[in-house]
């Protein structure tokens, strides 16, 4: 099977989508955006041991490396339109890929996402980029600069499941439930991207940022690109059942500020949206929690019952 085989048995479906003009085939995609529309273009990268575990199933993969683009689009009040796939492999296995592509598309219709193009390569280590282009109102384009001092801090679905269900994967001695198990790695192999709920979140949002490398770690860059400081209450970290009966109190809370490869969506916005966003929460079923506030100055606090604790984690960083 040649890279042309491959593509056009795993990669090439019928049927056009919208906004394509050209598809799959020629030397570049052709896409017509919808009236008034900015684009949104974001790219990310997996490496295979970085950001997956060699046990993790094909298919989770391939609806991840959708997955975590599509969040970035939503975290700027955008709604992923289009996609590009650039895929290395160490060889052309093909029950492994008939399982990525799998993945990748169920993803794709699930956040109505068309692959457009792509390419394949052989190298020697699996390395998958996926390119989103997705569609915002410019008038209504979520920042991580746009949060102001009285703002509140918000966060949807309840962070940390994500990295305790990537434990769970990497050591099955852990001792859990077969349901919470089954929650908890789910919550790491399919993320739930909130796309419509931040789209319709935007035009009540001061700033937004999507949470993939720790809670606390990245509500401190969107405090930092707004030039705010401000502080999260520990006490009202959104967590799941599964979580605290599996990890405990103590790293459930550890896991929930600094685990990363959750996808929610973090955001700020003035006390007077509070309940047009709880309603708007109800309305998707998103899961919406006040954690915080925006403060002047600069630097992220956390707090216990309003008095500050320790806690220092700098996020996920490569180098
Ligand atoms: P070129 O040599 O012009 O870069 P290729 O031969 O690499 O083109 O690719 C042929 C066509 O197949 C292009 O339209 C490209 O976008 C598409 N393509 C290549 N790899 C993939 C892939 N993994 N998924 C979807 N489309 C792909
Ligand atoms: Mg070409």
């Amino acid at each position: 099977m040649d890279e042309f085989e491959l593509i056009r048995r795993y990669f090439v479906r019928d049927g056009g989508a919208e906004g394509v003009v050209v598809g799959i085939g020629d030397d570049g995609a052709v896409l017509l955006p919808g009236p008034g529309k900015a684009l949104v273009s974001v790219v990310d990268t997996l490496v295979e041991s970085v950001h997956w575990p060699p046990e993790l199933a094909a298919a989770d993969v391939g609806f991840r490396a959708v997955a975590v683009n599509v969040s970035d689009v939503a975290a700027m009040g955008g709604r992923p339109r289009w996609m590009t796939l650039a895929l290395t492999l160490t060889a052309a296995d093909e029950q492994w890929l008939a399982g990525f592509a799998r993945g990748l598309f169920e993803a794709a219709d699930r956040y109505a996402t068309a692959l457009v193009g792509g390419d394949v390569t052989h190298g020697g280590q699996t390395v998958i980029s996926v390119q989103v282009t997705g569609e915002v109102d410019p008038a209504h384009v979520l920042r991580r600069s746009g949060a102001k001092p009285g703002h509140r801090i918000y966060v949807t679905g309840t962070p940390g499941d994500a990295a305790a269900g990537l434990q769970l994967i990497r050591d099955p001695s852990i001792r859990a439930g077969g349901d919470e198990r089954e929650f908890l790695v789910a919550r790491f192999a399919r993320p739930d991207v909130r796309v419509a709920f931040a789209a319709e979140v935007a035009p009540l949002a001061g700033a937004a940022i999507d949470v993939s490398d720790g809670l606390f770690a990245d509500a401190g860059k969107l405090l930092h690109a707004s030039g705010a400081g401000g502080f999260l209450e520990v006490t009202t970290l959104p967590r799941s059942a599964a979580l605290a009966s599996v990890f405990g109190e103590k790293e459930g809370v550890r896991l929930a500020l600094a685990g990363g490869d959750d996808y929610e969506l973090c955001f700020t916005a003035d006390p007077a949206h509070e309940a047009s966003i709880l309603e708007l929460g109800k309305q998707h079923d998103v899961p919406v929690a006040c954690i915080g506030e925006v403060r002047g100055g600069s630097g992220l606090l956390l707090t216990r019952h309003g008095r500050k604790v320790e806690f220092a984690d700098p996020g996920y960083r490569h180098f």
